[in-house]
C-alpha cells in the first residue's frame, strides 16, 4: 500500500462519543479522511446511505467479503460491519490521515495487517455515564442498549491492545487530545527513516570536507 498518511483506528464503547468526536475533528481540520463503513444494520433516523454508512443486505455484504473489497470486517450485536478497501488506499496515498471508527475485532485485524496503525480507545468517564449517553441518544430500544452494554463489558477486556486511552468527558478537550496524538504520531522515528538517512549522508559529506 502506498502510504503517506497515517492509518488511525478509533474504537470505544457504543455511546462513548466516537461519532461526535469524529464529526468535530473533521469540521476543524482538513487533513483527515473518515472511512465510511459498510453495514447490514438498518439506518437510524436521519442516517443516509453513503454518508454515515453504506447500508447493505447480508448477501451484498458477503459478496464484498468474497471479493476482498473489505480490509477488515466483524460481527457486532447481530450485524456485519466492514471497511471498504478502495477509499482507504486512495486517501492514504493522497497523504490524508485516514480514520477508521471501528470496533475492537476489526481494530485487531487492522493492527495485524498494518502494524504501524495508531490505535486509540475512547471511553466515557464511567459506566453510568455510558448508559446515560446511550439512553439519552434515543436511537436504540432498551433491549439493544442492554446488548450494547454487554458488548462494552467484553470490549473492555481488550483495551490493552490499544496505544492510547482517551476519556471523553469534556468534548472540547477530547477532540484536541485526539488531534494532538495523531500529530505526534507523524514525528515517530520509524516514520522518518528516509529523511534520517538523507541527513546522515549529508553530514558525512561535511566530514569529507
Ligand atoms: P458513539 O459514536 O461512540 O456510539 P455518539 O457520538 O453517538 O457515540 O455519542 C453518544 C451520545 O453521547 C450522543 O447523544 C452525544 O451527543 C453524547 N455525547 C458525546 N460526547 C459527549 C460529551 N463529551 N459530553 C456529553 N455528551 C456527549
Ligand atoms: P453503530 O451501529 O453504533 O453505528 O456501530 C456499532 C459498532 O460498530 C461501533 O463500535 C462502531 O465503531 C463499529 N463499526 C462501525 N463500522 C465498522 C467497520 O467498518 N468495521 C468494524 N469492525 N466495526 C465497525
Amino acid at each position: 500500500m502506498d502510504r503517506k498518511g497515517i492509518l488511525v483506528v478509533v474504537s470505544g464503547f457504543s455511546g462513548s462519543g466516537k461519532g461526535t468526536i469524529m464529526k468535530e475533528l473533521l469540521r476543524r481540520y482538513d487533513n483527515y479522511a473518515l472511512s465510511i463503513s459498510a453495514t447490514t444494520r438498518s439506518p437510524r433516523e436521519g442516517e443516509e446511505d453513503g454518508r454515515e454508512y453504506f447500508f447493505k443486505t447480508r448477501e451484498e455484504f458477503e459478496k464484498m467479503i468474497a471479493e476482498d473489497a473489505l480490509i477488515e470486517h466483524a460481527s457486532y450485536v447481530g450485524n456485519y460491519y466492514g471497511t471498504p478497501r478502495a477509499y482507504v488506499e486512495q486517501q492514504l496515498a493522497l497523504g490524508k490521515d485516514v480514520i477508521l471508527e471501528i470496533e475492537i475485532q476489526g481494530a485487531l485485524q487492522i493492527k495485524k495487517r498494518f502494524p504501524d496503525t495508531l490505535l486509540l480507545f475512547i471511553s466515557p468517564p464511567d459506566a453510568r455515564t455510558l448508559k446515560e449517553r446511550l439512553v439519552g441518544r434515543g436511537t436504540e430500544s432498551m433491549e439493544v442498549i442492554e446488548s450494547r452494554l454487554a458488548r462494552a463489558a467484553e470490549e473492555a477486556e481488550g483495551i490493552e491492545s490499544y496505544d492510547y486511552f482517551i476519556i471523553n468527558d469534556d468534548l472540547e478537550i477530547c477532540v484536541e487530545q485526539v488531534h494532538q496524538m495523531i500529530k505526534g504520531e507523524h514525528s515517530r522515528v520509524s516514520r522518518s527513516l528516509e529523511l534520517i538517512h538523507e541527513i546522515r549522508t549529508e553530514l558525512k559529506e561535511f566530514q569529507k570536507g
